[in-house]
């Protein structure tokens, strides 16, 4: 509580609160007025000194966001550079290779593709570092549009080398399970009918009259009709300069000009033409030659099944056509 002062007044006599009157007051009055503005004007002097005005401390937090923003976008930068010399080093030395092809020349990688926005380097002249940035995110931009170019092309390759191996063919017209029952003769044997050595160009797989025969790869079917030496017989043409025939069948599951895919039945196994026991004939060319299908079975062997069926391809008893 505010002390209340008294004084002495000697018309009343009596003892009353003290107050400033006229001359005092005013003189009072401004001093307190002189304290404050004193006061006032020392702490915008020091607040200005060591904070800043306001449009200081905007600008301030303004240029520290800035700042941090500019950090970010070099360190993206730099992890888009690493990035991409990643994926040049793989599609140089890993993905070319396995398709058998040249890496890109520097040369190449160096040209880059156009359709950049201009920058005004006037404009930038008192901020180099602001224009090594925005050249270096130029030039990885152009350099990922190369490289796109690149992937787009391998991808390409990659479709078509997988149209290839798989038009290729790679394996049994027959089921592995009938392995045991296969008689196989590539070459020159005696004929059963006509009594005389004659070269055979494909491989007998002595089966059941009813077996399944598969396409031994994708292609269309070239031909499907009954041949007099051949009995009924496919013919499977698997682009990429392959063919393949499947003769002496019992019926056909397949007509001629129909898109056939590796594993599917086109006929059953017959003792049709001039053949004297129920088997398939089956033979695979190259470019118009006749090659020996043993070499194309791999796929669906073992290696103790492929040997078998060396060994008995080797054999040359019991001629079937
Ligand atoms: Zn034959």
């Amino acid at each position: 509580m505010a002390r209340i002062k008294y004084q002495y007044n000697p018309e009343t006599l009596r003892y009353e609160p003290w107050r400033l009157k006229g001359k005092s007051l005013r003189i009072r009055t401004l001093v307190l007025f002189s304290i404050s503005l004193v006061l006032a004007l020392g702490a915008y002097s020091v607040y200005t000194q060591y904070v800043g005005s306001i449009d200081e401390i905007i600008l301030k937090q303004r240029n520290h966001t800035l700042k941090v923003e500019w950090e970010l976008l070099q360190e993206r930068t730099r992890k888009a550079n690493a990035e991409l010399r990643t994926l040049i080093e793989k599609d140089d030395h890993n993905y070319r290779v396995i398709l058998d092809t040249d890496p890109l020349q520097p040369s190449e990688r160096q040209a880059g593709v156009g359709g950049s926005v201009k920058l005004d380097t006037e404009a930038f002249a008192e901020f180099p570092l602001v224009l090594d940035n925005y050249n270096s995110v130029l030039q990885l931009k152009r350099q990922l549009d190369v490289e796109v170019q690149s992937y787009d092309k391998l991808k390409a390759m990659i479709e078509e080398k997988l149209e290839a191996w798989a038009s290729r063919p790679a394996i049994q017209p027959i089921s592995n399970k009938e392995l045991s029952k296969l008689h196989l003769t590539y070459g020159s044997r005696f004929h059963p009918i006509f009594h005389k050595y004659m070269s055979h160009k494909g491989l007998d797989f002595a089966a059941p009259k009813g077996t399944p025969v598969y396409a031994t790869g994708d292609g269309k079917v070239d031909k499907a009709y009954f041949s007099g030496s051949y009995g009924n017989v496919v013919y499977i043409n698997h682009h990429y300069s392959f063919e393949t025939r499947y003769a002496h069948l019992s019926a056909f599951a397949v007509k001629e000009g129909e898109t056939v895919k590796r594993g599917q039945v086109i006929g059953y196994v017959g003792n049709t033409g001039n053949s004297v026991a129920s088997h398939l004939h089956y033979e695979v060319l190259f470019k118009g030659e006749h090659v020996n299908p043993i070499n194309f079975f791999q796929r669906d062997l073992s290696n103790k099944e492929y040997q078998k069926l060396i060994e008995i391809g080797s054999q040359q008893e019991h001629p079937l056509d």
